[in-house]
């Protein structure tokens, strides 16, 4: 079969050809119907150097994955197969505490884990593929009727770390509040998304981008803001009396958004960094501005995954997408790296799916 391969750190994948996975006891191959193209595999290719991560190259990317089942290996019971089915991609050891309710980003036995603190498209043989090898039947999710697995795919991350990283904030996103979404991109398009289905807060969302912003406002955001130096006094005068934003979500992580994300938050507000751009918040006793919680989030959970493939299937969210056939993966990348891309690239390796 065809798979996408790091084949080493600061270089880009390469298609090769290799053996089509067989499932051992317990596990299950997925025949790939659709792999999204994360802004995290821009990261691995270009930003670690070996010995950053507990694992590295060769590895097949895309770790936000769904398809059907295609085999299944002794012991497993209750899945079918052409059953379809998105994959939960942390890949924890499956009984700590954290892994047992579901959790498995934050398992606390990563060496027990397949990989330590990765998954399928991080450090172990991911969903840019015709078949992905999922080692545990814990870690597949069926999917509700009438979602088609190309645009579950990119619910299993777009989707499911902004649904994780809102929802803690959800009991400050009341009727008055104002939530701010910067970088709309493949996460952020769907934190609108998320923000309007969830919670009934006033959602600005901002980017450097005037087509991000375009598709923000079709997503139903109700003030979209160009990002530059002026934009946390643009996200403040908004608000009333200028109190600041209750809850700001930071889809880039760069130095100029964290700022923007530290100057905008109102009092007793919450600013969560979901990119990995290499910026940091300064946090003291006067700024940002008094009880303000600053928390990183890393995806989400198997439960909040469930929840994630349920607003979508009633249509609640609605991921926009390009597909792309697994030999333009590279090109896909490219163009994500480009800032060509509005939403999510999604690798569809099946031309009858595409
Ligand atoms: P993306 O490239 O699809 O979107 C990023 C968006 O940010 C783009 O629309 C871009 O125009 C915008 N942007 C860039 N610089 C900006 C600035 N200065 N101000 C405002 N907007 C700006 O990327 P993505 O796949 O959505 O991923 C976003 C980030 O989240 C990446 O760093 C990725 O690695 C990270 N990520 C984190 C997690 C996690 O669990 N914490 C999970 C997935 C991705
Ligand atoms: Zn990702
Ligand atoms: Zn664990």
């Amino acid at each position: 079969m065809r798979a996408l391969k790091l084949t080493a750190w600061k270089s880009e994948p390469e298609l090769v050809d290799v053996p089509e996975p067989e499932p051992g006891p317990g596990h299950v191959v997925v025949r790939i119907g659709g792999a999204g193209a994360c802004h995290s595999d821009l990261h691995l290719m270009h930003d670690f150097e070996p010995g950053a991560l507990p694992w590295g190259p060769p590895f097949t990317l895309g770790h936000e994955n769904a398809g059907w089942v295609h085999a299944l290996g002794s012991g497993v019971r209750g899945l079918e197969v052409g059953q379809p089915v998105a994959v939960y991609g942390p890949w924890g050891c499956g009984h700590c505490e954290r892994c047992a309710v579901g959790m498995e980003t934050y398992c606390e036995k990563p060496a027990e884990a397949p990989v330590p603190v990765g998954g399928g498209g991080l450090g172990l043989d991911g969903g840019m593929a015709d078949y992905l090898l999922v080692p545990a039947q814990r870690l597949l999710l069926p999917l509700p009727d009438g979602l088609d697995p190309v645009v579950a795919a990119p619910l299993t991350d777009a989707g499911l770390t902004p649904y994780h990283a809102i929802r803690r904030s959800w009991p400050k996103l009341t009727p008055t509040a104002t939530a701010v979404v910067i970088g709309v991109g493949g996460l952020g398009h769907m934190a609108v998304q998320i923000l309007k289905a969830t919670t009934s807060a006033r959602v600005v969302a901002v980017d450097t981008r005037e087509e991000a912003l375009k598709l923000a406002e079709t997503l139903g955001a109700d003030l979209t803001l160009l990002s530059g130096p002026d934009t946390a006094a643009e996200i403040r005068k908004y608000t009333p009396d200028g109190r600041g934003a209750d809850a700001v979500f930071d889809f880039v992580g760069a130095q100029p958004t964290l700022d923007i994300a530290g100057a905008a938050a109102r009092m007793m507000g919450d600013v969560t960094i979901v990119g990995i751009g290499g910026g940091g918040l300064p946090v003291s006793f006067s700024s940002p501005a008094y009880e303000v919680s600053v928390q990183s989030t890393y995806w989400g959970s198997r439960p909040e995954l469930a929840e994630v493939l349920d607003l979508a299937a009633r249509g609640m969210l609605v991921p926009e997408i390009t597909t792309f056939p697994l030999e333009d993966a590279v090109a896909a990348y490219r163009r994500l790296a480009a800032g060509e891309l509005t939403g999510r690239a999604v690798i569809v390796p099946s031309a009858d799916q595409r």
